[in-house]
């Protein structure tokens, strides 16, 4: 993954927009104080993570997407592993790995969101304005 492809803003949760600033409150999805936190900006290049209010109630679309695909991964996975795992297990398989990789998903969903939205634009030259309150 070079910088400049949107799957290294996702996958290193930096800045869509010059993939150098941290994009969450907290690098570590599973600090639960600060779990999905988006900053209001970004700390390198300035520019903003909030196009508009409630901007990121769409990546609830991203999630059940993600959702749906760690399911049916963890469900084959165990199916082929273990073909006598009765479907308590299953379950329990399905449910523990959404449980557990929860944060991650949620973390995931608001970046692959913003990367939607949002593109490469390189670092910015000139420091960036400071914005009037
Ligand atoms: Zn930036």
């Amino acid at each position: 993954m070079k910088k400049g492809q949107k799957l290294y803003s996702i996958f290193r949760f930096k800045c869509p927009h010059c993939h150098e600033g941290a994009f969450f409150e907290s690098d570590n999805p599973f600090v639960f104080s600060k779990l999905g936190e988006v900053r209001k900006s970004c700390p390198v290049c300035g520019r903003g993570y909030h196009r508009e209010v409630g901007f990121y109630y769409g990546a609830m679309y991203v999630s059940y997407a993600l959702a749906v695909a760690t399911f049916v991964t963890v469900y084959v996975a165990v199916s082929v592993l273990f073909p006598s795992a009765s479907a308590g297990v299953l379950v329990a398989a399905v449910l523990g790995s959404l449980v557990v990789l929860g944060p991650v998903l949620y973390a995931l969903s608001k970046i692959i969101w913003a990367n939607l939205f949002y593109s490469y634009q390189g670092p910015v030259t000139a420091a960036p304005e400071v914005k009037a309150k």
